[in-house]
């Protein structure tokens, strides 16, 4: 079953927030909604599609603060899914105050993302992979047919997730990259939070955090 991605450049720190529609049934997801998501709204409505899910990768604000002007602007209301590692986060605005930003807080999550839980988009089926560090609860999601990883902000061309802010771990986040994105087929696309698209591929000879994680292997 294949599936359409659309990209978009959204919000004041410039997030990905990704469109995926499942081309058999025009259902869609959301991931990332970010703020300022007018032409996001405008291509949904615009293609007629159902918007089944919101798929959050993880609660930071900049990743989350679309999500009320979407679940408004949207009938019947997607379903939110989120890992409940971030649940706290989620709920305390996604530490906007931290960066002088303030969110309108989200309505609560209706799905609690589990490691390896199979998500269905009309007739595609997607993988949640539980990958922490960067946050508590953060996932990434992957799609086999598409042969497309959703990263959050888990790894980036040519770098990874910091992990000084609440809840980060350098350790467990390298450890979230080797068990679950090193074992995914190098062609695999990758298409993180923030800035350009590139697959695990060009990341395993280009990006100095996993050629680390090679050698010490
Ligand atoms: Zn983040
Ligand atoms: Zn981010």
């Amino acid at each position: 079953m294949a599936l359409t991605i659309h990209s978009f450049v959204l919000g004041p720190l410039g997030n990905n927030t990704y469109l995926v529609v499942d081309d058999a049934t025009q259902k869609a997801a959301v991931v990332d909604p970010a703020s300022y998501c007018d032409e996001l709204l405008v291509e949904i409505r615009r293609r007629n599609l159902q918007l089944d899910y919101i798929w959050l990768t993880h609660a930071h604000f900049d990743h989350i603060a679309g999500v009320h002007e979407v679940v408004q602007a949207s009938e019947p209301a997607p379903q939110i899914a989120l890992h409940p590692g971030d649940l706290e986060l989620y709920h305390s605005g996604g530490g906007a105050s931290l960066f002088g930003f303030s969110v309108q807080p989200g309505q609560p999550p209706d799905i609690h993302f589990e490691d390896e839980q199979t998500l269905l988009l009309g007739q595609s089926k997607l993988r949640v992979l539980f990958t922490p560090g960067h946050s508590l609860g953060h996932v990434t999601i992957y799609s086999e047919d598409a042969g497309t990883a959703f990263c959050g902000d888990l790894i980036f061309r040519g770098s990874i997730g910091r992990t000084d802010l609440p809840g980060g771990d350098y350790n467990q986040l390298m450890e979230s990259i080797r068990q679950k994105i090193l074992a995914l087929p190098p062609e695999t696309r990758l298409l993180s939070g923030h800035g350009p698209a590139t697959t695990l591929a060009v990341e395993l000879v280009s990006n100095p955090y996993l050629r680390n994680l090679q050698q010490h292997e």
